[in-house]
């Protein structure tokens, strides 16, 4: 059994981490700031006596004895990391030499759920671990893109000149139960509107491009990452191949749950990608053969499910 830290454990991927660990045997300790989080999100694991919930911001140093640390703590919905930028900034920053200190000083392994931001609007397609990406350093992205790129530099100069083990994954965007249903995030967005019988917010013309990852398929890169062998430290990317236009997410939302929304047309937000799309060739190599396997049909329709069941208990 080991004791592993997940900060951001009460939000939408993390309270995932955290119930996977605990089943699979572990000690959980989950830490959050309840800003973005929720305990709702992890109320079904209070009764598991390996199971400890700590009300922490890692903006504040935090001592504890640890095997593993996930460190997951930022806000992740544009929405949200723009509202106070110069928070989410220290969060990603201030938060991993917190928990980087915190490694250092216990001798814990510490993965970083990076992100596929680091590659701004991308000017390689698809994008693979050696593009160093194309970000507007003062865009109203740059709060969460900067903060993950030097929050990534971090991390790695922690390992080359502390050797802290570090592990760092560029996740893309992700889905599923458990998305805050006011979180702005496209998917969640979409599933709301349609099964509110609103109209459907596409921004821009709809043919911008992200490829849609289920959160079970990242929880085992995830935990695959953190098992791998010592001299691997990525960044690997974690994603789902397959890309999508928004207008095509859209119809396959409203096909779904048969809705009778309209599409409405709003202005595409400043620095807003065109495209994004994995290449896990590198996953692939050093995670067992890790990929994605559950498609975007299956992950909508368990998304969907979700966000039915809690709109109806409102
Ligand atoms: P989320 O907003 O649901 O979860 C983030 C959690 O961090 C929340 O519980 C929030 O309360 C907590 N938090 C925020 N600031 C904190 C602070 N200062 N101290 C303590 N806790 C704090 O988002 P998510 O989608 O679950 O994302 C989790 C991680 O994965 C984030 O680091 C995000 O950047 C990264 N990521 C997510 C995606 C995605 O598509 N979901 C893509 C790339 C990277
Ligand atoms: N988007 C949209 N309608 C919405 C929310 C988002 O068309 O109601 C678009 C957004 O402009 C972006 C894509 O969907 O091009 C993904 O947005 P999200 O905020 O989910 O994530 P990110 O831009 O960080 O990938």
């Amino acid at each position: 059994m080991k004791r592993i830290l997940v900060t951001g454990g009460a939000g939408f991927i993390g309270s995932h981490l955290c119930e996977r660990l605990l089943n699979e045997g572990n000690e959980v300790i989950c830490l959050d700031n309840y800003f973005t989080g929720n305990k709702q999100n992890i109320i079904h694991l209070l009764n598991n006596p390996y199971f400890e919930l700590i009300r922490h911001d890692v903006t504040h140093p935090y001592f504890i004895e640890v095997d593993e640390i996930y460190n997951l703590a930022c806000p992740a919905s544009p929405v949200h990391y723009q509202h106070n930028p110069i928070k989410t900034i220290k969060t990603s920053v201030m938060g991993a030499i917190n928990m980087l200190g915190l490694a250092k000083r216990i001798n814990a392994k510490i993965l970083q759920a990076s992100t596929s931001e680091v590659y701004g609007d991308p000017n390689i397609h698809p994008q693979d671990e050696n593009y160093w990406g194309n970000v507007n350093p003062i865009g109203i992205r740059s709060c969460y893109d900067e903060g993950k790129r030097c929050a990534e530099s971090l991390f790695f100069n922690y390992n080359a000149q502390n050797n802290v083990d570090i592990k760092v994954i560029r996740i893309f965007n992700t889905y599923g139960p458990r998305m805050n249903p006011n979180d702005g995030r496209v998917v969640s967005n979409f599933i709301v509107q349609a099964l509110k019988g609103e109209d459907i917010t596409i921004f821009g013309d709809g043919m911008q491009t992200r490829s849609f990852q289920y959160v079970d398929d990242l929880v085992e890169g995830m935990i695959r990452m953190m098992n791998s062998r010592n001299d691997f430290l990525g960044p690997v990317n974690i994603g789902n191949p397959n890309e999508f236009t928004m207008l095509e997410l859209a119809q396959e939302v409203i096909n779904l749950t048969n809705s009778k929304s309209k599409l409405s047309y709003m202005p595409l937000p400043a620095d807003d990608p065109t495209q994004r799309q994995p290449n896990i060739d590198l996953a692939k190599k050093e995670l067992n053969n890790w990929e994605p396997t559950v498609q975007l049909k299956e992950g909508l329709t368990k998304t969907i499910e979700y966000f039915d069941h809690i709109l109806k208990m409102k």
